[in-house]
């Protein structure tokens, strides 16, 4: 307020004034709690993507790289549970020091919460500078941690994604890198893994669980089988049993589409039920068809994790006993990869599997490691070749003589040799002259629905002595 004289003139100025010091403090205060994570001091999601939309709006006028390292510590909910918040407060804190020390001038380290941090990095030579920098926090991250006398060790995945394009939405690139992490996680943690658009989006991932749960339900799944042939014979002796996915967009999925999905999501179970279940009564009904089918064979894949299922031999001692098949008409096929990933207690689970009288084969032979000492432990009734040896059997003579190695080494053990994946009469001509057994591909026939069986069978043997004899 102005002070006047007497005659009005302005001698002076009065005012109040009150000390804000505190509430200044307390809204600062009240500002950075809310750009920051009160546990490690460090940014939290909405400063990380306030700093990246400006790095972004930095790259419209200085054209540059920036990538997101997503970090998230492998099995950190163990420690807290073993030894208590505190302690896992104490190794995220340092966990934040430790990504802190990493980062470059202008960089920034964020906790999205829990045990998630990101680095956000600009100004990258190239994306391989991104792997370099993740291979530092992975090593960093792995150090020991001493908390109240303890030592721990955490590890940590990373995913990796990054962009040149001014045009990016931040919450994009940040979802990347943490769809490349969750790579990392599956591909076994401890690891840095960039981003490739492949990667199917976790909202993807939901939806698909849903929706292969509801297709076993609902029936949406079904087998179509591929006829195996006796090669000298030239005689259909089964049929192995592939599943397919009728999907209610219309499309048909192939099994390598979902299997994997479903073995890791714990819906393989279910899936394998269905898959043993109906073979089984499909053999059933052709046994009770016809003639043919006597001795003629089912084969059913099963996972590596059904392997491990201690419940197994007695599904299909049941399946045996209320269908009415005779045991050897069922055929398990294991690929050589489950055997060596699942090892426990499947040798004790094969056993009682041979003990009910059905065939074990070892499916896609030559993927894995399987030694002839191996073989000879696992009594395998059958060894497929895999079509990998097959394709260029023609052309190679190095794999001629693998192939004639394996088979002379399978029948030693008392094992039927079955060439997958034959596509021409050479290849079949090939094999026949190195002693293989059977062979399934397309050949011989795609799969079949269960009525195209029935007819191939009841007409087949014309059909199967028509196939062209090789001209070499
Ligand atoms: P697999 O057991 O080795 O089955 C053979 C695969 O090779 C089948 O593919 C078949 O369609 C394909 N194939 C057959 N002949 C030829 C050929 O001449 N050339 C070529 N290029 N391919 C040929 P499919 O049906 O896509 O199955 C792929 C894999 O999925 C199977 O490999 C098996 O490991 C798995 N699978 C299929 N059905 C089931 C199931 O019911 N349960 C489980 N756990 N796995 C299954
Ligand atoms: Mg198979
Ligand atoms: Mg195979």
């Amino acid at each position: 307020m102005p002070l006047r004289d007497d005659s009005g003139r302005i001698i002076g100025t009065f005012g109040i004034s009150r000390d804000v010091t505190a509430q200044i403090q307390a809204e600062k205060a009240l500002a950075h709690q809310a750009l920051h994570d009160p546990l490690t001091g460090l940014p939290n999601r909405i400063a990380l993507i306030d700093r990246l939309s400006q790095t972004l709006l930095a790259m419209e006028r200085h054209p540059a790289r920036v990538a997101v390292l997503f970090i998230d510590l492998d099995n950190f909910k163990e420690i807290n549970d073993s030894y208590g918040h505190d302690a896992g407060d104490l190794v995220l804190a340092e966990a934040g020091r430790r990504l802190s020390a990493l980062a470059r001038r202008g960089d920034t380290v964020a906790r999205l919460g829990g045990d998630e941090f990101v680095m956000l990095c600009g100004e990258l030579e190239s994306s391989g500078a991104a792997l370099l920098i993740g291979d530092r926090i992975i090593h960093s991250i792995a150090a020991p941690y001493v908390v109240a006398g303890r030592d721990f060790s955490v590890t940590c995945s990373v995913g990796i994604a990054w962009t040149s394009d001014a045009a990016t939405e931040p919450g994009n690139l940040i979802r990347d890198a943490d769809m490349a992490m969750y790579e990392a996680k599956k591909a076994g943690r401890n690891r840095s893994q960039l981003y490739e658009p492949a990667h199917c989006s976790r909202a993807e991932k939901s939806v698909l669980h849903s929706e292969l749960g509801r297709a076993i339900e609902n029936s949406e799944l079904f087998l179509v089988y591929q006829p195996l042939f006796a090669l000298k014979e030239r005689l259909v002796t089964g049929v192995e049993a592939l599943v397919r996915w009728r999907h209610p967009s219309g499309a048909v999925l192939p099994p390598d589409k979902f299997i994997p999905f479903a073995e890791e999501h714990g819906l393989i179970g279910r899936l394998g039920s269905f898959v043993l279940d109906e073979a089984c009564r499909q053999l059933a009904a052709w046994t009770a068809r016809g003639s043919w089918a006597g001795a003629f064979t089912v084969a059913v894949n099963l996972s590596g994790r059904e392997l491990l299922d201690p419940g197994l031999p007695g599904r299909v001692a049941e399946m045996v006993r209320r269908y009415g098949f005779h045991p050897a008409q069922l055929c398990l096929e294991i690929t050589e990869t489950a055997l060596i990933a699942e090892v426990g207690d499947v040798q004790e689970i094969l056993s009682a599997l041979s003990a009910i009288g059905v065939r074990i084969a070892l499916d896609d032979f030559g993927t894995g490691y399987s030694t002839l000492v191996y073989l000879q432990r696992l009594n395998a009734d059958i060894l497929k070749i895999d079509r990998s040896f097959v394709e260029p059997i023609c052309r190679s003579s190095r794999d001629r003589a693998i192939v004639a190695a394996v088979t002379a080494m399978s029948h030693a053990l008392g094992m039927t040799v079955v060439a997958e994946g034959v596509e021409t009469s050479q290849q079949l001509a090939t094999l026949t002259g190195l002693d293989c057994d059977e062979g399934q591909g397309l050949l011989f026939g795609a799969p079949l629905s269960p009525g195209a069986v029935v007819t191939l069978m009841e007409t087949a043997q014309g059909a199967v002595r028509g196939l062209a004899p090789s001209a070499d």
